[in-house]
């Protein structure tokens, strides 16, 4: 079990993350969580900045697609302004979203990563899947009651850890 909850890296920011860096590792396609990763919990829209990432990933030849355990009107109204492949209610860990997402970009697993802020949901199922397994530091901790009792779960995995502020 533990092999499973442990990421390839512990990334600091989404914005640490370049598309050299994913190159390196042999990445060709970056799948991303909503809540906490690329914005906070109760953020409703995606910022200039979320915009600006994906755009450079997307000139830089890396596929993106986002995948949220969040409802069609949260991740509708995220992405309205983006150009990327969404899928909402994806109930990760389970492996259905995240073989629809790599099927959508035209990869194998192997080739792409997941790029997420839980561990039990993210990171189980990306390594479940056999791609790479990015843990993105949680914007904030301003989360929803069952959040913080994975919190409280994820915590014995993640002492000590390091984060990455260039990946
Ligand atoms: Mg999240």
């Amino acid at each position: 079990m533990g092999r499973f909850l442990t990421p390839d890296a512990y990334i600091e920011s989404i914005y640490s993350i370049s598309p050299e860096g994913l190159k390196k590792h042999g990445i060709k396609g970056l799948i991303l969580d909503i809540d906490n990763t690329l914005v906070p919990t109760y953020t409703k829209d995606a910022d200039i900045k979320v915009k600006a990432f994906l755009d450079d990933m997307k000139k830089s030849g890396i596929k993106t697609a986002i995948v949220s355990n969040a409802r069609q009107d949260r991740v509708e109204q995220f992405c309205r302004h983006l150009d990327v492949e969404y899928f909402y209610k994806a109930l990760k860990p389970f492996k259905k979203g995240y073989l629809k997402a790599v099927e959508s970009m035209g990869l194998r697993p192997c080739e792409a990563a997941i790029a997420g802020d839980q561990l039990f949901t993210d990171i189980l199922g990306g390594n479940l899947v056999g791609m790479k397994t990015l843990l993105i530091k949680p914007i904030d901790f301003n989360e929803p009651f069952p959040v913080r009792i994975k919190r409280l779960l994820e915590k014995p995995f993640l002492r000590g850890k390091q984060y990455l502020d260039k990946f």
